[in-house]
């Protein structure tokens, strides 16, 4: 049979994910893709091959090659490169004003910042090579407005600091916050600029973020469904009041919550 390598050009835009599908075949028991320096699995659904990449919201426009390689059970491998074009954005700046010890940092809380960048960081590099989301993702307070805001430049208190990579949904305190999908809880502890934090991880580097939450409910290593009330809203952390910071990274990359709601989902129902 002759195998013809179909090339693709995918179109994305900055700060957005982009889900790669590959049809089965016969044999066929492995796909990877190689992109931004890692090899990101996909897992099998059905009749083909899925997984998700992200685009980091100060990714440069432009093309990109994304390689593609099939693994086969005979010990045959067929690889071919995709061209992966990202689009542009321009994301507006906005000023905000928050107590001065959150812009001029003390040498303790400078101390404490970098250590939980570096621990935040170690869970953002790590890649669960399965896919937990039976379903499509879901915001995390139904019916809520606001979130539009992911990607602004920031200027907190006069001073450009960096730039908004979630969505800011209006609530108050005490509101209940809901996973935005099935996952594995992977931190829930309160941190410097982000207050009272769930992070849930959801397979294949996708990370979902609750931040400044007044409550936690849900403890490390605990498996969530969707749906699941994991914490209730706050003003805890880096804020100028009440709301619920949501986030999501796929990997390194920063991607806008609103874009995770248009994928699909990736795990097997009832496995
Ligand atoms: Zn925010």
């Amino acid at each position: 049979m002759l195998s013809l390598a179909m090339l693709a050009t995918l179109t994305v835009v900055q700060g957005h994910a982009l889900q790669l599908s590959q049809a089965h075949e016969p044999g066929l028991m492995a796909v990877t893709a190689s992109w931004d320096d890692r090899e990101i699995p996909y897992v099998r659904v059905g009749e083909r091959w899925a997984t998700v990449i992200g685009v980091d919201l100060d990714t440069g426009a432009g093309e990109y090659p994304l390689e593609i390689v099939r693994r086969f059970e005979n010990g045959r491998e067929a690889a071919h490169t995709d061209t992966v074009a990202v689009q542009g954005k321009e994301y507006p700046t906005t000023e905000l004003t928050v107590a001065p010890g959150y812009v001029e940092l003390s040498p303790e809380n400078q101390d404490r910042a970098a250590m939980e960048s570096q621990e935040i960081g170690a869970i953002y590099s790590t890649l669960t090579p399965e896919a937990f989301w039976t379903s499509a993702f879901e915001v995390p307070i139904p019916g809520t407005t606001g979130g539009r805001n992911f990607g602004h430049r920031r200027i907190f208190n006069g001073q450009p600091r960096s730039p908004h990579s979630g969505a800011d949904l209006r609530a108050t305190t005490g509101t209940e916050i809901l996973a935005a999908n099935s996952g594995r809880v992977v931190l829930a502890k309160n941190l410097f600029f982000s207050g009272n934090a769930v992070f849930i991880d959801h397979g294949l580097g996708v990370y979902t973020t609750y931040l400044h939450l007044s409550e936690m409910l849900v403890e490390p290593g605990e498996m969530v469904e969707q749906g699941q009330v994991i914490g209730l809203a706050g003003a805890t952390g880096r804020v100028t009041g009440p709301h619920l910071h949501w986030g999501v990274r796929i990997l390194d990359a920063r991607v806008d919550p609103f874009a995770l709601l248009e994928l699909e989902p990736l795990a097997v129902e009832g496995r």
